[in-house]
């Protein structure tokens, strides 16, 4: 391996590039979750998650990664035997339903091709032709971080709302809360799961949940066992600030400090930013004569790009060079697309110019790991860039 200087370039599509704001917060001693500073703690983290997920409603932060919040979001609202519909966007969503069906739900998964979303008339259709409402959930992925693709979920909503459906609408935010317009209230979500390590700016370790009070009602009645992840007990410190067992206490100032940065850019810029920077990847890609995974415009990720290999080529291989040879490391492609694609990751603690960076790394890389390409992708992102300014 070449000798390193400078910094790692950390260009997966999370965990994400921590700021040095973040890192400070967190560099403090432990205070004691019983004590009057944690409190105020708890209930400022507490109001920040509400304002980032544009909730009114209680959100639950666990200790655990995105995983867990998914298990916690099933065994909160589902029963054994309930039927789901879920969709084949790729591999978190697959991941998702496999959980599901270990819990014996009884998922109807509608095949995919991992190059689009959720297309809202199927959810309409499939929901109309369930007359006697079997289907206690859908459950979506917003943005599958395995593909590149977003799904809409204001469309979704409105196509459950259509079928005249109860259906709970159960929604995976993980790689897009704090990158991408995002509104668990407004668009009528029933749980919104995510985690710390991407838009968020933490480091891994939280997950989180948000919960309407259908989804709460669900959970009274339904019949998975649960103890770690039962929400009646995580919901207290929305009113207390004190978590029933040991909260993460430093990944907490660390949120609180996140939670501030972003709302002093503001939410709508932070959203701005991470499109601008997609629009700049995908016109590398363009000139490079390579071609983005994601197939259908109104679906291209704000949070990363995935990239197709050229017939023949390795992703796997071409990403071992660029870093060895330029220190980035670059997202692999996932389960059926091992190999064939790489994923560009924009999200977080990104601007202009560490973009910059990693695209010509990109472009350094694929010369230098021979891969058929053309020249200019660099200077097609700077002029996307250039566009995007205002004035
Ligand atoms: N869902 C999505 C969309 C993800 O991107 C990830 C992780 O990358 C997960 C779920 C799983 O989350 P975690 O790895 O934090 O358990």
């Amino acid at each position: 391996m070449t000798s390193r200087t400078g910094r790692h370039f950390l260009h997966i599509p999370g965990p994400s590039p921590v700021p040095e704001r973040v890192l400070r917060a967190m560099d403090r001693q432990v205070i004691d979750h019983r004590g009057p500073e944690f409190g105020v703690l708890g209930r400022e983290v507490l109001e920040g998650c509400r304002t980032i997920f544009r909730t009114e409603g209680p959100v639950v932060i666990y200790p655990g990664s995105g995983t867990g919040a998914w298990e916690a979001t099933i065994v909160n609202t589902l029963s054994s035997g309930d039927r789901v519909l879920m969709f084949e966007t790729g591999h978190f969503a697959t991941l998702w339903r496999q959980m599901a069906a270990r819990w014996g739900i009884e998922v109807e998964f509608v095949p995919g091709d991992w190059r689009h979303g959720v297309d809202p008339a199927l959810v309409e259709a499939k929901l109309a032709e369930d007359r006697g409402h079997s289907f206690k959930a859908v459950m979506v992925v917003h943005n599958e971080t395995s593909t590149g693709v977003t799904s809409r979920i204001p469309a979704i909503r409105k196509a459950i709302d259509a079928a005249g459906h109860p259906a709970l609408l159960l929604v995976d935010t993980i790689s897009s809360l704090g990158s991408v317009d995002y509104r668990h209230d407004e668009w009528g979500v029933d749980v919104t799961v995510s985690g710390s390590q991407k838009g968020l700016m933490l480091p891994p370790g939280l997950g989180f949940t948000a919960i309407s009070d259908k989804a709460r009602a669900a959970g009274k009645s339904n019949n998975l066992p649960r103890s770690y992840w039962d929400w009646e007990e995580m919901l207290k410190p929305n009113a207390t600030g004190y978590f029933p067992y040991t909260p993460a206490t430093n990944l907490l100032y660390g949120l609180r400090e996140a939670v501030a940065m972003m709302l002093e850019e503001g939410l709508d810029n932070v959203f701005a930013r991470h499109q601008r920077l997609a629009a700049a990847t995908r016109a590398a890609v363009e000139a490079w004569g390579l071609e983005v995974l994601c197939q259908n415009p109104d679906e291209y990720s704000p949070v990363l790009t995935a990239v197709m290999m050229p017939e023949g080529k390795g992703a796997d291989a071409f990403r071992a060079v660029v870093l060895e040879k330029f220190d980035m490391s670059l997202g692999a492609g996932l389960s059926k697309l091992s190999d064939k694609i790489f994923r560009i990751g924009h999200l977080g603690e990104t601007n202009d110019l560490t973009l910059m960076g990693a695209l010509s790394g990109v472009e350094m890389g694929l010369a230098a790991a021979g891969v058929p390409h053309q020249r200019g992708g660099v200077l097609a992102a700077m002029a996307s860039l250039r566009a995007g300014l205002d004035g």
